[in-house]
């Protein structure tokens, strides 16, 4: 055998995975194959003024690399079972609270040490919330922020690159069972270990099906979340972020019953473009250091769509979606909350006089010529609900960037340990459609490093 453990991707998941195995059983040949490059090599060629849009890069470096999705992501671990996916419904919950705390222990000594943790525990928001038909989600929140997310993975490579063997630039193309392990295939090179790790994150969705079809590994369709990125003065949500940093509220709107839901909130943060598969979409991070931060919040409001048979393909909805807006507005595209209102396009000159000014450079559109009504209606009857508890949220000046889209990982059959029908097979973090967050897509990479630990 090449490798006891070869570990596919090097996001949180991957990441946390061969930190376990080298402090649990340092002898083992560890290594791990990850598509992008080194977190130093990681760079975005959108710079705002040369370069304005995606010009589809061989390996994104938002999304692939070292440090995975997450690198330049806010950094916000939640430490919770309501939200950021379903792993405790594998390991149990207390099992899944007790992996999060602990990778936020690691977090901490790789860098994170000054950094807060915020809680929903007896705050007064929930009653504010539940008089206003507004339900608050309970979750303790470690922000490392952006700066320091990259540090506590700088520091986390320092430690590990002597004790596993890192190949980057190196995209897996399959997986096999073979004599007692595993064959995989990597460019004209293969190698063989005894157990393998697949943690392809989102990126990787595609070659996990791949994979998944051709090792007769079951798989189910899930969700896809569709919205927009709200963006409006810090002040309209201080007394919230202040306290609570990301507030997960969620909402059943009167008219049709759908769930809309406020999902990664930056206090003081800048919104983002992200590329999913050639795909531009709209995020948001934020800077733990006050120089790097804005006058503005953002967060985004979200629609969850689930598909039921015959379509399968929601994922594909999605994507249509997005590729609307970006056949639209060449990009992302921004429009100011009242004009949304009014049935009217934004215009360039009407964002140059809106009193909130854009962290992101966008197109001026109409989001209502992309969205399908029932998720527009949706946001807009939640925009409304939001006002209530954060006063100024329906101000005609509230941007919205569309689209946001969460895309959801096709679920992968796997059992209580998080192994496939093939045993020494495991499939971890987001690329199993199990976990949709840090903190879950690096429990399970601990999870799963103390399995193997016990069975090889
Ligand atoms: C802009 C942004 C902000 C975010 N902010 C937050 C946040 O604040 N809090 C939060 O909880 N979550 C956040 N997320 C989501 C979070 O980043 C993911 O949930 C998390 O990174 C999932 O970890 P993972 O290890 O499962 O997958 P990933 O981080 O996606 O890593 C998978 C890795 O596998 C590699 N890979 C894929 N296929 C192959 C292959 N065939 N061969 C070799 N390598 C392969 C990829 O290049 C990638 O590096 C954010 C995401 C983005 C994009």
């Amino acid at each position: 055998m090449d490798f006891d453990v070869i570990i596919i991707g090097a996001g949180p998941g991957g990441i946390f995975a061969a930190y376990e195995l080298v402090q649990k059983r340092p002898e083992l040949r560890i290594a791990v194959f990850e598509a992008g490059q080194p977190l130093e090599k990681r760079h975005c060629p959108i710079d705002g003024e040369k370069i304005t849009a995606c010009i589809g890069c061989k390996h994104c470096s938002i999304m692939s690399g070292f440090g995975g999705a997450g690198a330049f992501s806010d950094g916000k671990y939640n430490i919770t079972n309501d939200f950021g996916g379903t792993l405790h419904e594998y390991i149990g919950k207390r099992e899944a609270l007790a992996l999060m705390r602990y990778v936020d222990d690691i977090n901490l000594r790789f860098g994170g040490e000054n950094t807060r943790l915020y809680s929903t525990a007896g705050t007064k928001f929930k009653k504010l919330c539940i008089q206003n038909d507004l339900h608050l989600l309970e979750a303790s929140v470690r922000h490392l922020g952006t700066d320091v997310n990259y540090v506590v993975l700088g520091n986390l490579f320092t430690y590990l690159k002597d004790k596993v063997t890192f190949f980057f630039d190196s995209h897996v193309d399959s997986v096999k069972a073979a004599d007692e392990g595993f064959e995989v295939v990597c460019g004209q090179n293969a190698y063989s270990c005894r157990r393998c790790v697949a943690s392809v994150g989102r990126s990787g969705s595609k070659w996990m099906e791949a994979v998944c079809r051709e090792n007769g590994i079951e798989t189910r369709s899930n969700r896809v979340d569709l919205g927009v990125r709200v963006e409006l003065p810090a002040e309209v949500f201080s007394h919230l972020t202040d306290e609570l940093y990301e507030s997960k509220i969620v909402y059943r709107t009167q008219k049709y019953g759908d769930m809309v839901r406020t999902f990664c909130m930056n206090p003081r943060g800048a919104v983002v473009n992200e590329n999913t598969n050639g795909i531009v979409t709209v995020n948001g991070h934020s800077y733990e250091d006050p120089a790097r931060q804005t006058e503005n919040t953002n967060f985004a409001l979200l629609v969850s769509k689930h598909f039921s048979e015959p379509f399968r393909d929601s994922n594909g909805y999605g994507e249509s979606i997005a590729r609307l807006s970006n056949m639209l507005g060449g990009g992302v595209m921004v429009q100011r909350f009242g004009d949304l209102i009014r049935g009217q396009r934004s215009t360039p000159r009407r964002i140059e006089e809106s009193f909130t000014v854009p962290t992101l450079k966008a197109t001026p559109g109409d989001l209502s010529l992309v969205l399908p009504k029932r998720i527009l209606d949706g946001i807009i009857e939640m925009i409304y609900a939001l006002d209530k508890i954060a006063p100024g949220t329906a101000n005609d000046d509230t941007l919205l960037y569309g689209v946001e889209v969460k895309f959801y990982n096709m679920e992968v059959a796997v059992n209580e340990r998080l192994e496939t029908r093939l045993p020494g097979l495991y499939v971890i973090g987001d690329g199993s459609g199990i976990t949709h967050s840090l903190s879950h897509a690096s429990a399970s990479g601990v999870f799963v490093a103390r399995d193997i630990c016990a069975s090889i």
